[in-house]
């Protein structure tokens, strides 16, 4: 007897716990459910635009769901709103939650809630197409911005705001953000950190790419970095040496490009100042010995990459202090698991979910017998219901349909100009 598994949200986690899945029990099949009527999570929505090589990770993605006879994507059937937790668990042997952690995590601090001042998932989302925030419309009218935050998703809105159109035609910035960020009159992004260089978040590679921007140079002082032979301060990452040779690359080169992307170290954002809307950013020196003033940064528009948080859910229990869901090694309860950014937060790279995912899907495996004999009615079961509630199901082949409309209408020299709209999407099927 076959035993069924509903993995929820079509991510790279999802799709990694999938081909544990099938790799690791051959009676498995296993229905993959997302709210969007793609798939991907953030490998297409997340991913920056001019990262396709990064991207590519799709079409392995693509190859599990070829698998149909042991694979389906139901496409546009949201957990909560479609079907519920509860009937999943009634209807599947067990069930899998890959939900990523979707809401920005908040400063905390007066201004954050003025118009201009945006939080990366959204601002991100935005220059990706993601149907949540494909209508943002991000203030980028003045030529300051400040991006708070030291990690790999600061990096990517500094770089994806300072590039050329050029340098993004091979990408898929689709159209809506591509006209807003070519129309900004931008000339200095600050690049704030509340610790110091050796302990910044962003691995090398990232760094190492915004010193090779057309029109835009890393600025960094010399001064904030420490010297070569200084031990590194406890907590550093791995890739800290590295990044320090960078910085120093970067402090010696010359600024005479267009547009500065500039570093700023042990900075602590205490407020956003404006009346209307976002007019400067004050930060507070954050180093031990003090001998710095806090400082105003005049900024039209400021954007928070500090990590993100999991959206709580009816049925699943939340963990509030570390905004995952919370669960031991990625079991929530008896055949209810979690993997990826829902169950160990925004950390990791794409490839960090293989491992992840593999040990979450091995330990489900181990405890079938607590999951109960194979034979709950699964996906048929869900057919009925989801028809009964007149849901429109994407199935893989629709969806086939809509990336191949979406390649149909791109630019030349682009990969694709994605949907940003659900409706425009569901518009492509009934066309
Ligand atoms: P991240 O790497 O955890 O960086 C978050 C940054 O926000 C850190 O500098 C952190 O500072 C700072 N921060 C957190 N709370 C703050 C606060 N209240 N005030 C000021 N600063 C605050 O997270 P991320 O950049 O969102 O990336 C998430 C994951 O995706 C990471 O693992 C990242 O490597 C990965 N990613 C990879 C790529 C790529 O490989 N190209 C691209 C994008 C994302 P502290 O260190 O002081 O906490």
């Amino acid at each position: 007897m076959s035993v069924s598994v509903a993995v929820v949200g079509a991510g790279p986690a999802g799709f990694f716990a999938i081909d544990a899945l099938l790799r690791g029990q051959p009676a498995v099949r296993v229905d993959l459910i997302e709210r969007l009527p793609s798939p991907y999570g953030l490998a297409r929505d997340g991913v920056a635009p001019d990262h396709q090589g990064t991207k590519a990770i799709t079409r392995q993605f693509e190859r599990i769901l070829m698998n149909g006879a042991r694979v389906r994507f139901l496409g546009h059937v949201e957990l909560g709103r479609d079907v519920t937790l509860e009937e999943l668990r009634e209807l599947y042997d067990a069930v899998v939650i890959a939900i990523g952690a979707p809401i920005d995590r908040r400063l905390g601090i007066p201004g954050e809630d003025l118009p201009g001042v945006y939080g990366s998932g959204a601002f991100v989302g935005w220059y990706n197409g993601h149907p949540d925030h494909s209508a943002l419309a991000p203030l980028l009218d003045g030529p300051h911005v400040a991006v708070i935050g030291h990690g790999n998703v600061a990096i990517d809105v500094a770089r994806v705001l300072a590039k050329t159109p050029a340098e993004m035609a091979a990408g898929d910035l689709p159209c809506h953000a591509a006209q807003a960020i070519a129309a900004a009159p931008l000339r200095l992004v600050h690049l704030i950190g509340r610790r110091g260089p050796a302990e910044a978040r962003f691995t090398s590679a990232e760094l190492a790419e915004l010193g090779t921007l057309a029109r835009a140079h890393p600025r960094v002082d010399a001064a904030d970095l420490p010297a070569k032979s200084d031990a590194l301060p406890a907590g550093a990452p791995k890739f800290a040496r590295k990044n320090l040779d960078i910085l120093r690359g970067f402090a010696a080169a010359p600024a005479d490009k267009p547009v500065s992307i500039a570093f700023r170290f042990h900075a602590r954002p205490i407020a956003i100042l404006g009346t209307e809307r976002v007019e400067a950013i004050r930060l507070e020196p954050e180093m031990a010995g003090g001998g710095r003033e806090v400082v105003e940064l005049p900024v039209s528009t400021v954007i928070t990459a500090i990590g993100y948080r999991c959206r709580p859910l009816t049925g699943l229990p939340f963990s509030d202090a570390t905004g995952v869901i919370a669960n031991t090694d990625g079991r929530i309860d008896a055949g209810l698991y979690a993997v990826g950014w829902a169950k160990r937060g925004p950390s990791g790279t794409i490839p960090t979910n293989r491992a992840d995912a593999m040990a979450v899907v091995d330990r489900l495996l181990a405890e079938r017998g607590a999951i109960g004999p194979a034979g709950k009615p699964g996906g048929a079961a869900l057919d009925r219901l989801l028809a009964e509630r007149r849901v429109r199901v994407v199935s893989f082949a629709d969806w086939q349909r809509i990336n191949a409309a979406e390649v149909a209408r791109a630019a030349p020299g682009h990969p694709r100009e994605k949907f940003v709209r659900v409706d425009d999407m569901l518009a492509v099927l009934s066309s």
